[in-house]
């Protein structure tokens, strides 16, 4: 007998081939085919008698073939099939283009259900190319209904899907719901085996929407469950309580007094909110989120330094050398007349400010400091997670720019464990920061497992970078233009078009950008080329050359440093504006106007596309990176959003990333769950369900 279980060789009508062919899409058993969901529907639900129906409509009509045969038509040297069917209301002809074997299928005196569009022949209406099938063999599956349509890959075609589902449909009823049944009473779901007969074949749209609500709120569901029972684990982390007394709170009141500028209310917030948590003995772990330039490192040294103050060491991480430079000297620049010690570790570099100066130290000699305690603020690139570096008592982590770096290696900094005095062990409290703008609705599911900050505010006085979509044409204006600007002693940046997945044809489009603006455009300047396939040292070669001013123009690939500072740098031009989403132009864009220059960048592309001109159009209008990622979020859908595509969402869960309202539902749903049960004991199925679902996402 027929089970869920049961392997789809088993299948009487299923044959090697396609078990082959199904195997490759994932489909082993029953269920698997049960789980595999048509992405939409035609709808051939008109039910009309032939003598209703009308030019340009799509219909079903049922009737008896009169007559059928096949006709070739010397012009146009095509093979038709004509039939005439009839029912009591009228006749009317149908065609079919190309299928002689039709002919072999219908013949004289069957009744049929056909479905498809009415045009008008010279003999009067007639329907075209329709979709058959053979009436009295039970309900419809092809024709006069909403007919599921299915991604045809491997051969696997919508109408071969639709014969063997169907017949499967009497064992939806054994699907075991997994939802709590107050939770589907709450939400006015489907049951699991009603949303899975209804996705398949709909009574109607309705029901359809409804079906796709259910299975699309389960994969939501299920991953805004993880996400929080994650958070739930991570919180069981003991952590150092900091104490933050009036002592401290005045020496940080002193700090952000010495600064020549004002926070912005964002940064204040936020600096709150984290100080607030550090001084708890459940280990942070926080998300700061902030647009380029919003200011993410200062309300990173705020926060270090009401760490350090209480007495504990604090590490920070970035993922390059030149960023941890940069950390470096911001942190000197701003902590240099403080009482504690300041240290950076690279690979190739050590250096630690003494006595107000910079100086370098031997790698050996730093490593003793940092375990015997004598450094109280350390600063580096994933030279910091090596088994060499041990700390004396680290009690906060920051990860700047966190998606360069792998889950394991922020863990990795996290798992530099310490001991407090009555032997507990406790865990560094994380401070995780990204200039990745997704909204706050998003990230409460991508990064649902962390605490929320977000600086949604610019400091004033920013000038707005100018930005102007060229038209190919003027490019050589463009080229004068930067001219001028490096005349005027700024510098300028050229970004080299996103060609396909492999970087390979992106690597030579950027060598010939660079081949042609070093040796046609710009003989006398210095011209830098930066590009995915160069090693490591000869990327930070490359980038020093242009901070320090050495190189005039840098053209690169998508590969340009996030978070690096370039004050001098006045000018960008992006190749290939279209290939990109909006919010990676943003970030891009944000490698200008760092310093005290009017700045400017240019969007050139050859699309003539209504959806790239006004894609471009919001770039050019807004310079705020959440207003970009909402817009990307409308016109390309989430999986364009960074960080996404690579979290291995399920396809229905991503396409319902963009849905506030199924996200909001799916969240406070999954957190009154943990909240009443937190090890889901009452739940032993939803318990399985979401082991076999994490397994099949990859939870980066
Ligand atoms: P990001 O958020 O992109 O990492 P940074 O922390 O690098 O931004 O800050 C960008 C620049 O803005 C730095 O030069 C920093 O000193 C400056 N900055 C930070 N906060 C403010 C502020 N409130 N007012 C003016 N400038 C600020
Ligand atoms: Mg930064």
């Amino acid at each position: 007998m027929l089970t869920l279980e049961s392997k789809i060789s088993e299948l009487s009508a299923v044959g090697p081939a396609y078990v082959k062919k199904l195997q490759k899409v994932g489909i082993e058993n029953v269920m698997d085919l049960l789980f595999y969901f048509p992405f939409r529907y035609d709808d051939f639900s008109d039910v009309k008698k032939i003598g209703d129906v009308e030019l340009g409509e799509v219909v079903s009509v049922k009737g008896k073939i009169l007559d059928i045969q096949n006709i070739r038509t010397w012009k146009r040297k095509m093979n038709l099939t004509e039939a005439m069917i009839e029912d009591e209301s009228g006749v009317m002809k149908a065609i079919w283009f190309n299928q002689p074997f039709m002919t072999r299928n219908l013949r004289s005196g069957i009744n049929v259900s056909l479905s498809g569009k009415v045009v008008y022949a010279q003999e009067g209406l007639q329907i075209s190319n329709p979709s058959y099938e053979l009436l009295g063999s039970g309900q419809s599956m092809h024709t006069a209904r909403l007919v599921p349509i299915y991604h045809e890959t491997e051969g696997l075609s919508s109408k071969w899907l639709r014969a063997h589902i169907k017949p499967l449909m009497k064992l939806t009823k054994d699907v075991e719901e997994f939802l709590p049944n107050e939770l589907i009473k709450n939400q006015k779901l489907f049951s699991l085996s009603e949303a899975i007969s209804q996705i398949h074949f709909p009574d109607n749209e309705e029901k359809a929407l409804k079906a796709k609500r259910r299975l699309a709120f389960d994969e939501l569901f299920l991953v805004q469950l993880y996400m929080i029972l994650q958070k739930k684990k991570w919180q069981e982390n003991k952590a150092v309580k900091i104490k933050f007394d009036e002592k401290i709170e005045k020496e940080i009141k002193t700090f952000v007094k010495s600064l020549p500028f004002t926070l912005t209310n964002a940064q204040r917030t936020s600096s709150w909110s984290i100080i607030k948590d550090l001084q708890k003995n459940v280990s942070m772990n926080r998300l700061l989120e902030g647009d380029v330039g919003s200011g993410k490192t200062l309300v990173a040294l705020i926060s270090a330094l009401a760490v350090i103050k209480s007495g504990f060491q604090v590490a920070f991480m970035a993922p390059t050398s030149i960023l941890a430079g940069q950390h470096f000297s911001e942190a000197v620049k701003r902590f240099g007349c403080l009482d504690f010690k300041i240290a950076l570790l690279t690979s190739s570099e050590s250096l630690m400010l003494c006595n107000g100066k910079e100086k370098n130290i031997n790698r050996g000699e730093l490593l003793k400091k940092i375990k015997k305690g004598e450094i109280n603020f350390l600063i580096g690139t994933h030279s910091l997670i090596q088994e060499s570096v041990s700390f004396f008592n680290l009690a906060y982590s920051i990860v700047d720019e966190q998606h360069r770096f792998g889950i394991d290696q922020r863990a990795k900094l996290q798992n530099k464990v310490i001991c407090i005095k009555d032997g507990l062990e406790t865990v560094p409290h994380l401070l995780s920061m990204t200039a990745t703008p997704i909204p706050r609705t998003l990230a409460l599911t991508v990064y649902g497992d962390l605490d929320l900050s977000v600086l949604d505010e610019m400091p004033k006085d920013r000038k707005k970078i100018i930005t102007k979509v060229v038209a190919p044409v003027n490019l050589n204006l463009a080229y004068r233009f930067i001219y001028d600007q490096i005349k005027k002693g700024r510098q300028a940046f050229v970004i080299c078009p996103l060609i396909d997945e492999s970087d390979v044809l992106e690597v030579k489009s950027a060598k010939q950008e660079y081949e042609k603006l070093s040796k046609k455009i710009y003989s006398k300047l210095k011209i830098g080329l930066l590009h995915g396939k160069l090693k490591q040292k000869e990327k930070t070669e490359t980038m020093k050359k242009f901070v320090s001013g050495e190189i005039d123009i840098l053209v690169s690939t998508s590969v340009i440093e996030v978070g690096v500072d370039i004050p001098n740098a006045s000018v960008m031009l992006i190749e290939g504006a279209d290939r990109f989403g909006l919010a990676q132009l943003h970030q891009f864009r944000g490698r200008v106007g760092r310093g005290k220059y009017q700045s400017f960048c240019f969007l050139f592309t050859d699309s003539t596309s209504a959806t790239t001109a006004r894609r471009l159009k919001a770039l050019v209008k807004s310079d705020n990176g959440f207003q970009l990622a909402e817009q990307d979020l409308k016109i390309r859908g989430p999986g364009e959003l960074v960080g996404v595509r690579q979290s291995g969402f399920p396809d229905l869960a991503m396409a319902s990333l963009g849905d506030v309202e199924l996200i909001k539902s799916t969240r406070e749903e999954a957190i009154k769950l943990v909240d009443k049960d937190y090890k889901l004991k009452k739940f032993p199925k939803l318990v399985m369900k979401l082991r076999k679902f994490t397994k099949k996402v990859h939870f980066e």
